[in-house]
C-alpha cells in the first residue's frame, strides 16, 4: 500500500513528488506517456524564476525529476491510468492497463493536451507544417507566411510572436471577433504582419509532394465562399483539453472537463484522499510556475490527510 501516488509528471506531479519525498511519505509517481509533460515541448522558458538566463523547457522537468528523485520518489514510466476506484476501508486503486496500484492517497496532476480541429490527416502532419506551440517551432518558419487558429489570449500571442520570423500572420478565426483580452486583440491587430481572416474555418489541410504543408483550405462562415490561403505552417491556438477522461463520474469536473478543487484555494476534490493539481484543474494561468505552486499545495493537502488519517 503506497502512501501517496502521483499521477502525471508535468510542474505540479514532480512539485508534488519532490514536497512528499521530503515529508518522507515515499511518493510513487506514474508517468504516462509524456513524461514531463507539455515543458518538454518547448523550447527556451524565461520566466521560471530562480533562472536569469533562461532554462531549455525538457531539462527544467530533468532537474525537477532529479530533484524528487534525490528525496525518494520512486518513477513508473509508460504507465497510464484508466481509472481510480475508493475501497470499502477509504483506500484507492488505480487501474492501469493490466496493472493496478493500492495507495491511501492520490495526487493527480494528468495536465492538458492542445485541442486540434480533428480534420483528416492533423495528427500525422504534426512536426510537418503543423503545431501547437510558436514557441517551440516559429524559429523554423522565417520569412514565410504562416497560419495562426483561434482567436483567444493564446492565438493572439503566439501570431504576435511569431511577426518575428515569418513574413506575414493570417490570424483565422471562425467569429468576427477575438475572445482574447483587449490588450492582447489590440496588439494583434495592429501589428502589420498580422491579416485577421474573420469568420472563417479551416475545412482541410492541404500539402505538397513532401508531406509537408503548403496552404489551407478554408470557407467563409457567413458567405459559405471556400477558398485557399498559402502557408508554410499552422499553428493551432483553440485551447486545450484537460487529460480527465478517466476520472469521469470519479471526480467533479466542469462543463469543460478541468477537475474542480473544491473548497477552492485547495487542491482537494470531492473523494477525500484524492488531490488535482496542475493545468488539469486550471484552465486559466496554465503557467509552469503556477502548476508547480499547485502540486505543492496539492502534496501538503495530501500529507495533512494522512496525518489525520493515523
Ligand atoms: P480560449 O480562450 O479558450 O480560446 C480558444 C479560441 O479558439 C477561441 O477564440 C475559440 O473560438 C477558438 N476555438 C475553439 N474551438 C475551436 C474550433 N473547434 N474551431 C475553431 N476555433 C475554435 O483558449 P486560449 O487562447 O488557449 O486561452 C486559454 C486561457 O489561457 C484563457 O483564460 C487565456 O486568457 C489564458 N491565456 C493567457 C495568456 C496571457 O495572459 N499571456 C496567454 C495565453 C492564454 P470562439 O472565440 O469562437 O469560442
Amino acid at each position: 500500500m503506497e502512501n501517496v501516488i502521483i499521477i502525471g509528471t508535468g510542474c505540479a506531479g514532480w512539485a508534488a513528488a519532490i514536497y512528499n519525498a521530503r515529508a518522507d511519505l515515499k511518493p510513487l509517481v506514474l508517468t504516462g506517456d509524456q513524461p514531463g509533460g507539455q515543458l518538454t515541448t518547448t523550447t527556451e522558458v524565461e520566466n521560471f524564476p530562480g533562472f536569469p538566463e533562461g532554462v531549455m523547457g525538457p531539462d527544467l522537468m530533468l532537474k525537477m525529476q532529479e530533484q524528487a528523485q534525490k528525496f525518494g520518489t520512486r518513477v513508473e514510466y509508460g504507465v497510464e491510468a484508466t481509472g481510480i476506484t475508493k475501497e470499502a476501508d477509504g483506500t484507492f486503486t488505480i487501474a492501469a492497463g493490466s496493472k493496478s496500484y493500492q495507495t491511501k492517497t492520490v495526487i493527480i496532476a494528468t495536465g492538458a493536451r492542445p485541442r486540434h480541429l480533428g480534420l483528416p490527416g492533423e495528427k500525422e502532419l504534426i512536426g510537418h507544417g503543423l503545431t501547437s506551440c510558436a514557441t517551440c517551432d516559429g524559429a523554423f518558419y522565417r520569412d514565410v507566411p504562416v497560419a495562426v487558429l483561434g482567436g483567444g489570449d493564446s492565438a493572439c500571442e503566439e501570431a504576435s510572436f511569431l511577426t518575428k520570423f515569418a513574413s506575414k500572420v493570417y490570424l483565422v478565426h471562425r467569429r468576427d471577433e477575438l475572445r482574447a483580452s483587449q490588450i492582447m486583440a489590440d496588439r494583434a491587430l495592429a501589428n502589420p504582419k498580422i491579416e485577421p481572416v474573420w469568420d472563417t474555418a479551416v475545412t482541410e489541410y492541404r500539402t505538397d509532394d513532401k508531406g509537408e504543408v503548403r496552404a489551407i483550405g478554408v470557407k467563409n462562415n457567413k458567405t459559405g465562399e471556400e477558398s485557399e490561403i498559402e502557408v508554410k505552417c499552422v499553428f493551432v491556438a483553440i485551447g486545450h483539453i484537460p487529460n480527465t477522461k478517466f476520472l469521469e463520474g470519479f471526480i467533479d469536473l466542469d462543463e469543460d472537463g478541468y477537475a474542480i478543487q473544491s473548497p477552492a484555494g485547495t487542491a482537494q476534490t470531492k473523494v477525500p484522499g484524492v488531490f488535482v493539481c496542475g493545468d488539469c484543474s486550471d484552465h486559466v494561468y496554465r503557467q509552469a510556475i503556477t502548476a508547480a505552486g499547485d502540486g505543492c499545495r496539492a502534496s501538503l493537502d495530501a500529507e495533512r490527510y494522512l496525518a489525520e488519517q493515523e
